[in-house]
């Protein structure tokens, strides 16, 4: 890896973070607060909350394993995904590499920040090459994009590729984990003290059923986390998404349970698809979802919105012709998609 200040741009590392009233009597017991111009009435949504989040991130320390100054919370994987590129990326100069076709917002975000976005196509099987994802950088590129499982394919990466692109990069690879919880390869998160430039993303979106409350979190030397806090917003997560947070992370025992579910019914989904005529292929997922492939995806599709069942048309995807992604649903939804698609010809 290349020193830290290289891969930052000059601005960023340079740059006087913001420093909210919060942050200036740290470690002393306060009682009264004349601070920061709130309203004094209407506890407790009339102060501002912790910018650092800290109960929230022991918490999340103790569920996955890693020390809370390795620990960055965001509005979202959107805003842990956003962030290596206005640490990292210049603008019209610098560039990212990323496996094709994966999850949209990281291209998304390299436009928004005019930053160039480098497909690399996987094989038939949607696996990674890790010389031909080191092939397509240059002395520009800033970020290797990874994802696993990977959406939409649904199949983790293969572990020694993954790693054998983390140890031949000069820059920072970021591998998102959205949907680990329900795979059995085991995390890239425990790993991190091996790999100082090796980020891992998290959600409270998918596993957790948390995705009303926005909370992404990314996992990564405490220098990088220090990086991601100068510049994210002051007060990122709001209080009452810490404190659902807090409330979910309390009970990982339900999160099992869920996992054990959906991934039985994955099972029993991925059998039922297999029989229909109309299935050409399910794709070996190890995610909440799964990829078919279809006779005729924009048929079937159309037919399931008429009938107020909405799944997702990947048919337009790169490696994705004629594709559907279904994601996995409570035992009843799943049995009346399947219940449809047995009466469509
Ligand atoms: C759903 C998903 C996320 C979650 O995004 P949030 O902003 O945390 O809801 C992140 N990465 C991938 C690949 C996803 O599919």
């Amino acid at each position: 890896m290349k020193p830290l200040q290289e891969l930052t741009r000059p601005n960023i590392w340079a740059l006087a973070p913001y420093s909210s009233a919060r942050n200036e009597y740290a470690g002393r017991e306060a009682r009264v607060f004349l601070d920061a111009n709130e309203n004094p009435y209407n506890g407790p949504y009339n102060r501002y909350p912790d910018p650092l989040q800290l109960e929230v991130k022991t918490a999340v320390s103790k569920v996955k394993g890693v020390p809370v100054e390795c620990i960055f919370l965001g509005n979202g994987s959107d805003e842990a995904i956003d962030l290596p590129y206005r640490c990292f990326c210049r603008p019209g100069v610098d560039n990212v590499v990323a496996i094709e076709p994966t999850y949209g917002m990281y291209k998304v975000c390299a436009d928004i920040n005019d930053v160039e976005y480098r497909p690399v196509l996987l094989d038939e099987q949607f696996q990674i090459s890790a010389d031909r994802l080191l092939a397509a950088c240059d002395e520009h590129t800033k970020l290797i994009w990874l994802c696993s499982p990977n959406n939409p394919t649904g199949n983790n990466l293969l572990r020694e590729e993954m790693v054998k692109v983390i140890n031949g990069f000069e820059g920072i690879v970021i591998v998102d984990e959205a949907y680990s919880d329900f795979s059995s390869q085991q995390t890239l998160r425990s790993e991190l003290g091996k790999y100082p430039n090796l980020i891992v993303l998290n959600t409270m979106s998918k596993a957790w059923g948390c995705a009303a409350i926005r909370m992404g979190m990314a996992f990564a030397s405490k220098e990088i986390i220090d990086l991601f806090n100068k510049v994210k917003y002051p007060y990122n997560v709001n209080l009452l998404t810490q404190r659902q947070a807090l409330e979910a992370l309390k009970d990982p025992f339900e999160v099992d349970k869920w996992v054990r579910m959906l991934n039985l019914e994955r099972g029993r989904m991925i059998e039922a698809f297999a029989m229909l005529p109309i299935c050409q292929k399910v794709y070996p997922t190890e995610a909440n979802f799964f990829l078919a492939k279809m006779d005729d995806a924009q048929k079937t599709y159309d037919y399931l919105v008429d009938l107020g069942i909405i799944v997702r048309n990947r048919s337009r995807i790169q490696l994705c012709k004629d594709c559907l992604r279904i994601t996995i649903g409570t035992k009843s939804e799943n049995s009346e998609l399947i219940a449809a698609l047995r009466q469509f010809e």
